[in-house]
């Protein structure tokens, strides 16, 4: 596990007027008072009994000294030894990832969970469609913990369930009168759902249930090559910026690429743009990666001639067009893995595994493409505190923040990630 010495919250801390929010400049048990996404939001919540709602991680632990905190996250680590597994994704907080066991994207880190069949408990230090997908795939008798119930994602929530299936009837009215076939004459679907990691697991589920397949940033363009196998088109949720990037690089004009309103009549689309869609986007997208624009690529080569750019595919397509590469955040790492010393390279995706990639290179000139500071602000909820609490709890045999996902929804959805899993990223 590597341990960066860059703290972007130290940053936040230090200078929070160039933070992109700043209520991130607050004690996260006050900004958790803050309304935003959490608990509840994913149709397939359980939640705890009693529910710790956010903003109220006990008092004893909000006014306990960052080295008290950490003094407890170790000694609880040291008690539980092998029987917890603590994973951290590359946006968490360096404070607390520097104490996860695996670091990794979504994926990786719940198939890293699977390598420790000794852990009674993983504890995710994550948002909540993470947490979800552990205990989807770690075995039944292991639980899966989410610090602080308040890490949810905002761009998971911006596609609701009940949505989903509305637009699912209509699209089915619409196309009713299709017979379609392939050119071996097998009939296919009208459409196939395509559901990105980060959605809830209702969502995983429904795509489970209805011949669809769960991707992600690395196999997007596998994903929708399965798809377009078994159907003419694709219903792609949450995140418009994935679908049309990996879409219009597979070739695919955009005027085929309608946005779906699940509230509107007939989604808001002419009989025309039904009928030519091939790929049919919903309006999701992630307020980290949306803030980056052509115009810092543009200042990024001007002030550094020959620097290279990559971006992360939730970028908006015109970034996507003007970087020289994009890629999952496993794509970056190899990117700048790949690179020389002395080369300058500008990165667009969160900032926390910016700063950690600058740290882990110094040989290179690293940097973030967005100036303002803008981690993922539902991710920056799990805190230390958060951490020690959790952990304090199972050392006292109690669980706290256990995330399950009910038998039935977990079984379909585990169908849509296992076709996930054969879909191999390209480069693979
Ligand atoms: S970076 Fe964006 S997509 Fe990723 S967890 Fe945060 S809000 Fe969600």
């Amino acid at each position: 596990m590597s341990t960066s010495t860059v703290s972007v919250n130290d940053a936040v801390v230090a200078a929070p007027a160039q933070t992109c929010d700043a209520d991130l400049a607050e004690h996260p048990s006050i900004f958790d008072l803050v309304p935003g996404y959490g608990p509840g939001a994913s149709e397939g919540d359980v939640m705890p009994d009693p529910v710790v709602r956010p903003g109220q991680l006990p008092a004893a632990y909000q006014r306990m000294s960052d080295d008290e905190l950490h003094a407890r996250i170790r000694a609880a680590k040291e008690t539980l030894g092998s029987r917890l597994v603590i994973l951290g994704h590359f946006y968490q907080r360096d404070e607390v990832v520097q104490y996860a066991d695996f670091v990794g994207d979504s994926f990786q880190l719940a198939n890293a969970a699977l390598t420790r069949p000794e852990a009674e408990t993983i504890v995710f230090c994550g948002v909540h469609f993470m947490a979800e997908t552990a205990d989807i795939l770690a075995r039944p008798e292991q639980r899966v913990i989410l610090p602080n119930l308040a890490a949810g994602c905002s761009m998971a929530d911006m596609a609701d369930e009940d949505s989903v299936e509305t637009a699912w009837e209509q699209l089915m009215a619409a196309y009713a009168d299709e017979h379609l076939t392939d050119a071996d004459g097998r009939e296919i679907a009208s459409v196939v759902p395509v559901t990105y990691m980060n959605s809830s697991a209702a969502l995983k589920a429904f795509c489970g249930r209805h011949g669809g397949i769960v991707c992600t940033s690395s196999n997007a363009a596998t994903v929708l090559e399965w798809a377009f196998e078994r159907g003419q088109r694709v219903l792609f949720f949450p995140d418009q910026h994935l679908g049309r990037n990996t879409a219009k690089a597979m070739g695919i004009p955009l005027e085929q690429m309608p946005m779906v309103n699940a509230r509107k009549p007939g989604l808001g689309l002419s009989s025309e743009e039904l009928a030519q869609a091939r790929v049919l986007l919903w309006p999701g997208f992630c307020s980290v990666h949306k803030r980056f624009t052509v115009a810092q690529i543009d200042k990024a080569r001007a002030d550094h001639p020959g620097c290279k750019v990559i971006v992360h595919p939730e970028s908006p397509m015109p970034v996507v067009d003007a970087a020289d590469a994009a890629g999952s955040t496993d794509a970056i790492k190899k990117f700048v893995a790949a690179s020389s010393p002395g080369d300058v390279i500008a990165i667009g995706t969160e900032i926390n595994m910016v700063n950690r990639l600058a740290a882990q290179y110094p040989d290179r000139t690293i940097f973030c493409l967005d100036p303002v500071i803008c981690p993922c602000s539902t991710m920056y909820r799990i805190h230390p505190g958060y951490l020690a609490w959790t952990l304090d709890g199972l050392v006292e045999g109690e669980v706290r923040n256990e995330i399950v996902v009910d038998d039935a929804t977990a079984a379909d959805a585990k169908v849509a990630l296992e076709r996930m899993l054969a879909a191999l990223p390209k480069d693979a």
